[in-house]
């Protein structure tokens, strides 16, 4: 699917967005990776989910990159006999470990150790923070509240409990089966949630061996303490703030998010702002004002990728969503400001071949009239290097690897062609120019930046920049071997 942007989009898929019609059409309004919450839905439905996503992107011969979010130790209450409730102010609820459907009054969070924490006087949080409630009396299997904050509460919500410490392992029984489960099954990307140190991500990189990148979800004061060494480990990093500002005060989470985004970018590895963006979409087809200005700040602070969570899986209005994210990016990215900023923020370079070349590549491209660069990367390594310069031009990642084109999908202003392998430079020049072409960045007067390791299918070796025309009888006359 050509975009006019570069910041990516992450769906989340849900009982609103499960069919082939519309997981194809949240593609085709801009969805370019997919999320599988293993917080919901059984193994047979996240199946039928990526089969349904690889079908699509076999129908309209495009790449979509596909995430599966570990649950991670997260509470949750258990399922209500209605769906959901609504607590009002000054009600009284309880929680308890008993085995029967929630009601208005009871429901059970099947986690033990939280009964043994608790004291009277702490609060309970509910669904991201939106529900509040207070411990009134407690024992080792019930804890009676009264409601502070309202709302409505329903199936599985998730529940943090901010003044308590609990002791809680990475990766549950489940998130163990999940990945081997998610793992086999071929998704590009596994999600880590409540990564508390590098450790975390250590072990379930042991387990994945390899066949899903991992990205850390930052969520716990001390995944955000611990963040360099987290990062260091990681492919990639959510700014999780639903869990965030729960557990942090809310109004530390947008300073987090700009110090993560920098981050994230001077390490070129991708970064996902996540949680609320278009909270009101999930009813609404409209957003809210400050819900449009909060997309738009992410996109400007340099986020490589902006995700829909409830809005994609479970609101009203997807590819509503889906339109409203497309359109803000492009309107922002063709803001002389942005281009201000994202160039102002770019991190110093460490000193490579590979870096000295995508800096250069992204200076020629800003210089003269390049209408692509177009680099040939086998594990990605040099498309996430050239993402990292944010050049103006589009960045086409040439790759053998279908692997590698799905991870890139995350990445900001990364497109990918699959290529055949290649032996000598001349042909790859002639594929790089093929793949402008078609993919309508360039036309046959236009010139191109063709950056390569040669020789061929040696990873870590980029060490050519080539200017090159878009005509292919141009370069079989010009070009060497
Ligand atoms: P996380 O903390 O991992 O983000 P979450 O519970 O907030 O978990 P989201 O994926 O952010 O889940 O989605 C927000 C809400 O949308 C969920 O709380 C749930 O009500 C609904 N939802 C999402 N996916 C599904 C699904 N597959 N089945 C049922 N409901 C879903
Ligand atoms: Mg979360
Ligand atoms: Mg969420």
């Amino acid at each position: 699917m050509r975009r006019l942007r570069s910041v990516k989009i992450v769906a989340t898929l849900g009982p609103a967005s499960s069919t082939y019609e519309m997981i194809r059409a949240l593609h085709e309004a801009g969805a370019d990776v997919f999320r599988l919450n293993m917080s919901h839905g059984s193994h047979s439905e996240i199946a039928e989910r990526h089969a349904i996503i690889r079908q699509v992107e076999k129908d309209l011969d495009s790449t979509i990159g596909i995430l599966a979010d570990l649950q991670g130790p997260k509470l949750r209450v258990g399922v209500f006999a209605n769906g959901e409730e609504e607590l009002v102010e000054g009600a009284s609820f309880r929680l308890d470990l008993a085995d029967e459907e929630g009601s208005i009054s009871r429901v059970t969070l099947p986690h033990p150790e939280i009964f043994a924490a608790l004291e009277p006087g702490a609060h309970l949080l509910v669904n991201d923070g939106k529900i509040r409630l207070k411990v009134e009396a407690c024992g080792k299997d019930f804890a009676d509240c009264s409601v502070v904050t309202g709302g409505t509460i329903s199936n599985r919500k998730g529940v943090n409990v901010p003044d308590v410490v609990l002791p809680l392992a990475a990766l549950s029984e489940k998130d163990r089966g999940d990945l081997e489960f998610v793992a086999d099954l071929g998704v590009d990307w596994l999600a880590l949630s409540f990564v508390q140190r590098a450790q975390d991500v250590i072990e379930a990189r042991e387990l994945c061996k390899g066949r899903a990148a991992i990205l850390s979800k930052i969520e716990k004061p001390a995944g955000v303490k611990a963040f360099d060494e987290i990062l260091e480990v990681s492919d990639g990093i959510m700014v999780a703030r639903g869990d965030l500002g729960v557990e942090l005060p809310v109004q530390n989470v947008p300073p987090i998010q700009k110090r993560l985004i920098r981050r994230c970018r001077a390490a070129a590895k991708p970064v996902i702002v996540a949680t609320q963006m278009l909270e009101s979409m999930i009813e609404s087809p409209m957003p809210t004002r400050a819900e449009v200005s909060d997309v738009a700040t992410a996109i400007y602070e340099g986020s490589d990728a902006i995700m829909l969570s409830a809005e994609s899986a479970a609101g009203d209005y997807p590819i509503e969503a889906v339109t409203t994210m497309n359109n803000v990016a492009i309107e922002v990215e063709s803001d002389p400001t942005y281009t201000e900023i994202i160039e102002a923020s770019r991190a110093a370079k460490r000193a490579t071949v590979a870096d000295g070349i995508v800096a250069a590549a992204r200076e020629i491209a800003e210089t003269t009239d390049i209408k692509a660069i177009c680099c040939f990367t086998s594990s990605g390594t040099t498309a996430l290097l050239t993402a990292r310069e944010r050049p103006r031009v589009p960045i086409i990642a040439m790759t053998n690897s279908v692997k590698t084109a799905r991870r890139l999908a995350l990445t900001w202003g990364t497109k990918c062609v699959i290529t055949g392998e290649l032996e000598r430079f001349k042909q790859a020049v002639v594929n790089a120019a093929r793949a402008a072409r078609s993919g309508g960045y360039a036309d046959s007067n236009d010139q191109i930046l063709v950056t390569a390791g040669v020789p061929f299918n040696t990873p870590g070796t980029t060490n050519i920049l080539r200017v090159a025309p878009c005509d292919e009888r141009m370069i079989y006359n010009t070009d060497p071997e």
